[in-house]
């Protein structure tokens, strides 16, 4: 590690960390470095392979804003196609340069005397000024703590690291888990197998997904930018209405939403028994609505069995469940979902205080609009706690949020030698506001557990309200909220100068 600290270090090179170093550099912010520990770019859409993988929220909303593309080929892209979006925003940004592929952050130190961080990676150690932290929020497997797992002997994998050498053909197939991953790959592979049983917890909602390839017409309109901006805010609208009607709550939009699901389900199954089971036994919105149009109809084809009592063990060949029904299986898919938190949770983060991130939170993750953290100067989250979506693009949310840290920088680079912290009453405030605004809400009434919620029963992964409520509190920073300090010495103390310079 030698001369002047960098701009920015950005972890990660997925869609957050790309969108960030993209709008950094515009910014005229060229000293930085986007650390992947990765061989590639992509992030979720580089590992996330399993067939059928696709975003459930159309193309035109779910791509950045200031990088639109007018030729998906589907209204919701499949995998490839987004992967493929991302490597060319690499390409034409010129961002070959600033990555650091296969390297590894152990650690992030804040040194409090330079006011800067310090980066150690398998690789060397690096100093910036401002650190992102663009980890993503799942990407760690979730796999369950099922007896005998280890002595399965046939072929198993999780959905997020499919083995794609395993031949399906001809196989008995077991798939655990029924969410927004299972539903996208069982009715791609449900046509080879010999027997699929899905293994069902708790039945998913669904709605109507609506996908088709992008038709000539759409095609012309999408390459005219106006017309292709008013086509964006029209699925931007649609989707933020939901949120207006109020969908944070079990309410009339609630009670419509699960009669067209139910309408949804009873087209596609016609034997009563299979429908009961696959009516959930929740409100709609307690947890991720999932869209599909391929999945009931999977379930009721004549090889397919959906099972719902609780599996009790592995054997070694196959699963047996606490009704005492042995299931025989070539192969186990487990689509059981990641671990929130992301590889933030597992990097060691010193702050000011020599204290780490994890200590910080150990009664559970907070930061200031899911963005910065008290104690940890200089440093930005992207999709941080609360930033999650049900209802509308994530993207929109992360734009957002590398406006805020631009805004930083901007600041900063008007007052070298300071640093940005923000104020401990602030990050409590947003905690209260997002706390109060998930009383009474969906996901702690609406009658499920999900893995929006942690330990305490806490929804600390999603925005509870209007994506425009989190953008126009975001995109700039308040003087209100944060401090702008002189280091060494760092203390929180009255604002120098933020207010006043125009960055
Ligand atoms: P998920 O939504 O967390 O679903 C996991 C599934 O596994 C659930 O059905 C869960 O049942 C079940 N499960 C977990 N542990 C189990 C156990 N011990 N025994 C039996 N079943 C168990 O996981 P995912 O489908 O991989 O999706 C994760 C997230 O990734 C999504 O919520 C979404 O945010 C994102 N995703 C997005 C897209 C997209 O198109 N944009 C596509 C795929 C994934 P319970 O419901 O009972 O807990």
């Amino acid at each position: 590690m030698s001369g002047a600290p960098l701009d920015l270090i950005i972890v990660g090179a997925g869609f957050s960390g790309l969108a960030m170093a993209i709008r950094a550099r515009q910014a005229g912010f060229d000293r930085l470095l986007v650390i992947e520990k990765a061989a590639g770019i992509g992030g979720t859409w580089r590992e996330n392979t399993y067939p059928g993988a696709a975003c459930d929220v159309p193309s035109q909303l779910y791509s950045l804003s200031f990088a639109p593309k007018s030729d998906w080929t589907r209204l919701f892209a499949p995998q490839s196609e987004i992967a493929a979006y991302l490597e060319d925003l690499v390409a034409e940004h010129g961002l070959a340069p600033f990555l650091r592929l296969e390297t590894r952050v152990e650690r992030a130190v804040f040194d409090a005397a330079a006011g800067t961080w310090r980066v150690e990676t398998d690789r060397g150690a690096f100093s910036t000024r401002v650190l992102v932290g663009a980890m993503g929020a799942l990407h760690h497997p979730a796999l369950p703590r099922l007896p005998g797992l280890e002595t399965f002997a046939g072929t198993a994998f999780h959905s997020a690291t499919w083995d794609h050498a395993c031949d399906l053909t001809g196989k008995r197939v077991g798939v655990i888990g029924t969410g927004a991953s299972a539903v996208q790959f069982v009715p791609e592979i449900v046509g080879g197998v010999a027997h699929l049983t899905q293994f069902q917890r708790s039945a998913p909602w669904i709605l109507p997904r609506g996908d088709a390839p992008v038709g000539r017409g759409l095609r012309r309109i999408l390459r005219v930018a106006p017309l292709r901006r008013l086509y964006r805010a029209s699925l931007f609208w649609r989707r933020e209405a939901a949120a207006l009607a109020g969908f944070t709550r079990v309410s009339t939009v609630t009670g419509l939403a699960e009669a067209m699901a139910r309408r949804h389900l009873a087209a596609a199954i016609a034997d009563p028994e299979l429908r009961a089971k696959l009516t959930p036994d929740y409100r709609l919105g307690c947890k991720r609505v999932l869209l599909s149009d391929d999945y009931y109809p999977a379930l009721a084809r004549p090889h397919v069995s959906l099972v719902t009592a609780p599996i009790r063990a592995v054997l070694p060949h196959g699963v047996v469940t606490a009704d005492g029904a042995e299931h025989p299986f070539d192969v186990l898919i487990f689509a059981t979902g990641f671990s929130p938190g992301g590889s933030l949770l597992r990097t060691e983060v010193i702050g000011r205080e020599g204290s780490s991130l994890l200590q910080a939170w150990k009664d559970g993750a907070d930061a200031f609009r899911g963005v910065s953290v008290a104690g940890f100067p200089n440093l930005f989250l992207l999709l941080g706690p609360n930033t999650g979506l049900g209802h509308n693009s994530v993207l929109l949310m992360v734009e957002a949020q590398v406006a805020h840290v631009l805004d930083a920088l901007r600041r900063l680079r008007a007052h070298p030698g300071f640093v940005l912290e923000v104020r401990p009453e602030a990050q409590a405030g947003f905690r209260a506001e997002v706390d109060a605004r998930m009383e009474g809400s969906i996901w702690m009434r609406g009658g499920c557990g999900s893995w929006y919620l942690d330990r305490s029963g806490r929804n600390r992964t999603l925005w509870p309200g209007t994506v425009g409520t989190y953008v126009r509190g975001t995109e700039r920073m308040r003087a209100e909220d944060y401090c702008l300090v002189e280091p060494p010495g760092l203390r929180p103390g009255p604002t120098k100068g933020l207010a006043l310079s125009k960055p």
